[in-house]
C-alpha cells in the first residue's frame, strides 16, 4: 500500500540532505531495524557506548514538522520502531536516553528529523552545562 504524504506548507525539504541519501541507499549506513516508516542504524560519530538514529521514511524536516504533518500511522509507526529497538538492543533494563534537536538552538545538523537513542552506560546530566 502506497503512503499517501500531505502538502506541506512553508517548509521545504531539502532532498539532497545525508539522510534521504541513506534513505535512497546512495550512501551507507550500518542498518539495525527497518519497518514502513522507520529506518534505524548507528550514528557515525557516537556520544555513548550505543548511538543509534531513527529516521522517518516520510520527508520531515524536525521534529515541529513530524509532528505537525505526519499521519497517525507514520507517528505510530515510526514511534513503536524506536520503543522496539531500544527493547532488542537490551536497554529497556539498563536504562537509555531518546532525544531530538529541533532548530537552531538545540544544534539540529541534518535537516530531516530523527530520533537519537543513547545507552550502554550511564549517560551523566539531561543537559550539559558547558
Ligand atoms: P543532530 O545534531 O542533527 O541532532 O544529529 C545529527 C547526527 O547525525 C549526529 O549525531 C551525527 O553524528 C550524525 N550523522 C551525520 N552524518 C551522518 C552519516 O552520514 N551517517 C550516520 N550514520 N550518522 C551521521
Amino acid at each position: 500500500e502506497k503512503i499517501k504524504y500531505k502538502k506541506k506548507k512553508n517548509m521545504t525539504y531539502d532532498d539532497d540532505n545525508i539522510f534521504a541519501k541513506i534513505l535512497r541507499e546512495e550512501i551507507p549506513c550500518k542498518k539495525i531495524y527497518e519497518n514502513k516508516y522507520a529506518l534505524a542504524f548507528h550514528d557515525v560519530n557516537p556520544q555513548s557506548k550505543i548511538h543509534i538514529l531513527v529516521i522517518p521514511k516520510g520527508k520531515y524536516i524536525s521534529f515541529a514538522d513530524f509532528s505537525e504533518n505526519a499521519l497517525p500511522k507514520e507517528i505510530n509507526g515510526f514511534m513503536k520502531a524506536v520503543g522496539k529497538i531500544a527493547k532488542n538492543q537490551n536497554l529497556v533494563e539498563s536504562g537509555y536516553r531518546i532525544l531530538a534537536n529541533h532548530g537552531q538552538n538545540a544544534g539540529q545538523e541534518v535537516a530531516h528529523f530523527h530520533i537519537h537513542i543513547f545507552g550502554g552506560e550511564p549517560l551523566g546530566p539531561m543537559i550539559s552545562k558547558t
